[in-house]
């Protein structure tokens, strides 16, 4: 049986950050705009500048990661699941290209308990499968053990390069990229009435 179709409980859980367990907290268009990248994505454009000027755009993530952060708000049903998971015995990952900073405020201001984080300071990012395969190794367990879930299509497509089970919320939204994910739930409550469900 491939994995596509498998519907056991995952052994551990990886979840994006923004978008996903918070409401979209950041202004990419304002952020790229302030950075003079044009439309090309904030990390992979940083990569390809010189010293001076990536540090002075990072300047500028940063700021914008960290006041973002300390003014986030948890999306609705993620406190719920979060705790459906202890209750279950289901590990938890966060992954995220945000700073490992702006994570630690996030998780600090709601007071959440996620038991593995990795920031784009750990490995290469997302769409890179990099940072998911680092995540099952550090919770124990295998790739085919683990659920990915995100609202964005590096989500989806790290999840399917890594071979994980990946589960996309839509927050409403018609999916407006190729990758296709295992499974899409509108939001966390509809992802809880998921799990319940499974064996
Ligand atoms: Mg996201």
């Amino acid at each position: 049986m491939s994995s596509s179709s498998d519907t056991s409980l995952p052994r551990g859980m990886l979840f994006d950050m923004d978008g996903t367990l918070t409401e979209p907290m950041l202004d990419f268009p304002r952020i790229k705009s302030e950075m003079g990248i044009g439309q090309r994505p904030i990390l992979e454009a940083l990569a390809e500048m010189d010293e001076r000027r990536r540090a002075e755009a990072q300047a500028i993530l940063h700021r914008h990661e960290e006041a973002a952060a300390r003014c986030s708000v948890l999306n609705p049903g993620c406190r719920d699941l979060l705790d459906d998971l202890i209750t279950r015995g289901i590990n938890t990952a966060l992954i995220t290209r945000n700073s490992r900073v702006s994570v630690e405020t996030v998780l600090q201001r709601h007071a959440l308990s996620i038991s593995v984080l990795v920031s784009r300071e750990d490995a290469v990012p997302k769409p890179d499968p990099a940072p998911l395969r680092l995540a099952c190794q550090r919770l124990g367990i295998a790739e085919a053990e683990a659920w990915m879930v995100g609202d964005g299509q590096y989500d989806v497509e790290a999840g399917n390069a890594a071979g994980i089970r990946t589960v996309w919320v839509s927050l409403g939204r018609v999916r407006n990229f190729d990758a296709h994910p295992w499974r899409e739930v509108r939001d966390l409550h509809e992802l809880r009435q998921m799990l319940a469900v499974q064996h």
